[in-house]
């Protein structure tokens, strides 16, 4: 198993849309950002980088990149995905807490819950979505995500289709294994059990 964390921040500003775990919220304020300024789902991606340390969103997607100008961060979360299924992961679990004084996620945090899982390929019941208001910090004009990720090891026995053929004859053992060795499926040609000069 491996653990990755992750943690990132934006300022609100007006006249931009709010993004929040991959939805467009109701809010008169936006967040600041390159991208879409999806703070969450930017917290995740980090934190599934971080997992298989394979660097972090900057080293992805450079902010003075034209190519990610106003992008959908669930491009940038795909991407993370790719990383660990390439190191051999998948995701067990997510756990987030949203930092932020308005909107209340409470009553939306059901719907962020399902957007983030659909985008994780996960179930809902795998993915934590938690809001706290930023009592104390004074930092009412801007969004804070955290994000954990719990990674295990893909079990590759699982995986090759091939292995649930169903074997009935030593003809089918044989394919099966020129099939896991890559090699032609083509049958070879099989030597008859009479001399065929006898025959004619
Ligand atoms: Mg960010």
């Amino acid at each position: 198993m491996r653990i990755g964390y992750g943690w990132d921040s934006h300022a609100f500003k007006s006249g931009v849309p709010l993004k929040i775990g991959g939805l467009t919220l109701d809010h008169p304020e936006g967040l600041a950002g390159h991208s879409d300024g999806d703070v969450l789902l930017h917290a995740i991606t980090d934190a599934l980088l971080g997992a298989v340390a394979a660097g972090d969103i900057g080293s992805f997607f450079p902010p003075g990149d034209p190519r990610w100008k106003n992008a959908n961060s669930a491009i940038f979360l795909a991407t993370a995905l790719e990383e660990i299924r390439h190191a051999g992961y998948t995701i067990a679990n997510v756990d987030t807490t949203l930092v932020l004084a308005a909107p209340k996620i409470g009553p939306i945090a059901e719907k962020l819950r399902e957007s983030v899982a659909t985008l994780l390929h996960l179930e809902p019941r795998d993915v934590s979505i938690k809001a706290k208001t930023p009592e104390g910090l004074d930092q009412d004009h801007v969004a804070i995500a955290h994000a954990v990720v719990l990674l295990e090891k893909l079990d590759r026995s699982d995986q090759p289709a091939q292995m649930a053929v169903a074997v009935d004859s030593q003809a089918s053992i044989e394919e099966v294994v020129r099939n896991l060795l890559g090699e032609s499926t083509a049958q070879p040609a099989r030597k008859p059990a009479f001399d065929t000069e006898d025959i004619t």
